[in-house]
């Protein structure tokens, strides 16, 4: 496959001639200016449900870069394939460049982009949950307030919406939650609190 940008001869490309390239998706879709470079990270392309696709791009997607995201169905479960970060446009993370195998295997799927933090659609609410308690390690608040939060994580990981139909133990829990660790959902973490909190209990809480 001619992985080159822009293609060499773009009557090879399926769909005919291709229309311009737009430079500010190309100049978001890198993190650092340069890369790739010998610090930096390929790019993968990965299903909605977290199947892998391809882990060791060096230029964008080029649908991606066109503008139209479409980057086909995945082969496995024939959801949409993602080329970069839903919020941010940046590339999701692959292979490093230095990698010496550049074996697709060796890639740990990234669950949250990092640039903006912002979950990928395949993380799960265990991986959001972690998140979490990875940025509560980093406040500044008491060790006993922490274990208390570190508490009701837990049970929120392990609540079923099902069982909690009206959301009133979610709610009675988040709000536990931001009493001890006020900055704790703020930033980064209202990211991964994001789709792990519902509408109804946000709006209770003042979240949004
Ligand atoms: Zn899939
Ligand atoms: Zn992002």
């Amino acid at each position: 496959m001619d992985r080159s940008y822009p293609p060499k001869d773009p009557r090879a490309h399926p769909e005919g001639a291709l229309p311009p390239p737009r430079p500010e998706a190309i100049a978001r879709f890198w993190r650092h200016e340069g890369e790739p470079g010998i610090r930096g990270y390929r790019a993968a392309t990965v299903c909605r449900r977290g199947h892998l696709q391809e882990a060791d791009l060096v230029v964008p997607p080029e649908y991606l870069v066109l503008g139209d995201s479409d980057l086909g169905k995945c082969s496995r479960c024939g959801a949409d394939v993602l080329g970069a970060c839903q919020e941010c446009g940046l590339r999701i993370r692959g292979l490093p460049i230095s990698h010496a195998h550049n074996k697709d295997t060796d890639l740990a799927l990234p669950k949250f982009c990092d640039r903006c933090g912002h979950p990928h659609p395949w993380s799960t609410r265990q991986d959001r949950i972690f998140e979490l308690e990875n940025l509560l390690d980093q406040q500044d608040i008491d060790e006993a307030d922490k274990d208390v939060v570190r508490e009701h994580l837990a049970r929120l990981q392990a609540l079923d919406p099902i069982d909690d139909p009206e959301g009133k133990e979610a709610r009675k829990r988040w709000g536990a939650i931001i009493k001890r660790a006020p900055e704790l959902l703020k930033g980064a973490g209202s990211k991964a609190a994001e789709t792990l909190i519902d509408i109804g209990v946000r709006r209770a809480l003042g979240l949004d």
